[in-house]
């Protein structure tokens, strides 16, 4: 019996991420970068950059950075978006 080990780096975004993915069909959108470029200098600036681009394929370490600015997805404003669903789970 062979163990596996996984290494992860992935922060409590991502994971839940994997969650959805296997358990409903809701839709992950990453928005606008909300990274303070600015923080060195106490001040408050992002980049501008609208809406996250995966700068590789899924399943890679690229498939986290933005082809559009370079910044790590978890930057990006996480926006859920419930698939349409037979179930409807979040509605009474
Ligand atoms: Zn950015």
């Amino acid at each position: 019996m062979k163990k596996r080990q996984v290494v992860m780096v992935r922060r409590d975004a991502s994971a839940s991420d994997n969650n959805n993915n296997n358990n409903n069909n809701n839709v992950v959108k990453y928005g606008e970068c909300l990274k303070n470029h600015a923080a060195n200098s106490g001040g408050y600036a992002v980049d501008g950059c609208r809406e996250f681009m995966a700068s590789a394929a899924e399943g890679t370490t690229g498939a986290l950075t933005c082809a559009a600015c370079g910044c790590h997805r978890n930057f990006h404003r996480r926006k859920e978006l419930a698939a349409p669903s037979r179930q409807n789970i979040w509605e009474t």
